[in-house]
């Protein structure tokens, strides 16, 4: 785990996150600054830095992070949501460190800005 990587930080406990689900591959808390009425991210608790940065190995834990993500917006009642990881700065990431940004809970414009 890289010392500076914020998320690697919320995982090891040591910045405070509203946590929503956790195991031992994934970490799911509330988006500090939402974008939506519902806006929560599902992070792997292994660092990858973005999605270019995935090994062949990482499948299942991708697997994983989106099915987890779509079952707990469905249990946070927003069944129609958006799932989007952003890729690199200029694709708007700011957090290097792999997240899915799971959002809803209005209605959502398309394409995104
Ligand atoms: P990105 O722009 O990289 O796709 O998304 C990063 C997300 O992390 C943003 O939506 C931002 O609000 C969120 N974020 C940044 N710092 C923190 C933090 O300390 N705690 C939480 N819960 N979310 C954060």
């Amino acid at each position: 785990m890289p010392e500076d990587c914020l998320f690697c930080k919320i995982i090891k406990g040591e910045i405070p996150a509203q946590k929503l689900y956790e195991d031992d591959q994934l970490l799911a808390f509330w988006d500090i600054a939402p974008q939506a009425p519902k806006h929560f991210l599902v992070i792997p608790k292994k660092h990858v830095s973005g999605p270019g940065d995935l090994a062949p190995g990482d499948d299942s834990i991708i697997g994983a992070l989106v099915r987890k993500g779509a079952q707990l917006g469905a249990e946070q009642g927003i069944t129609d949501c958006r799932l989007v990881m952003n890729n690199g700065a200029e694709a708007g990431q700011t957090v290097f460190h792999l997240h899915m940004h799971v959002l809803g809970g209005r209605a959502l414009a398309w394409p995104p800005g």
